[in-house]
């Protein structure tokens, strides 16, 4: 087996750096109508340890680097996790923690049938659910091309 060359280190200033780009890459997530800071936490954290990994740093290593600087990222743009209830789709901050009670479909705004409490039908949630996805992937694969090219 050939020697593998050692991968370059990230001390704490090229850390540092890499985050500020990160903090970048977030604030025009938010600018674009990202929902919240943590939106690209996961594709970011994951284009900085997949090209750490290509240059022969362990994937432990590299996911332990990738969240330290993500961390920063998200310290820079003082990002607060949110609470559990906070966290559900349906929380608003109108009151303390007051959830929307819904009377129509989400998507295509009939009344809700009998149980329902946010599609009218299952076609109405898989087209919803498939268009959310879609625009997901979307963003995500950019905010991860932009953190792969940062390491
Ligand atoms: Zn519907």
């Amino acid at each position: 087996m050939p020697p593998t060359k050692a991968p370059r280190g990230l001390n704490d200033r090229r850390r540092q750096m890499m985050a500020a780009a990160v903090a970048d890459i977030i604030r025009g997530g938010l600018e674009d109508g990202a929902p919240s800071k943590f939106a690209f936490e996961a594709p970011i954290r994951q284009a900085i340890r997949s090209r750490l990994c290509l240059r022969g740093k362990l994937w432990s290593e590299a996911d332990l680097i990738a969240g330290d600087v993500v961390a920063r990222g998200l310290a820079l743009v003082g990002a607060v996790r949110p609470t559990w209830a906070e966290g559900q789709p349906d929380y608003v901050q109108l009151g303390a923690g007051a959830q929307i009670e819904r009377t129509r479909c989400v998507r295509c705004h009939k009344p809700l049938p009998g149980e329902h409490t946010k599609f009218c039908g299952t076609l109405c949630a898989k087209a919803y659910h498939m268009r959310l996805a879609r625009l997901h992937n979307f963003n995500d694969e950019r905010a991860y091309d932009t953190a792969a090219r940062l390491s």
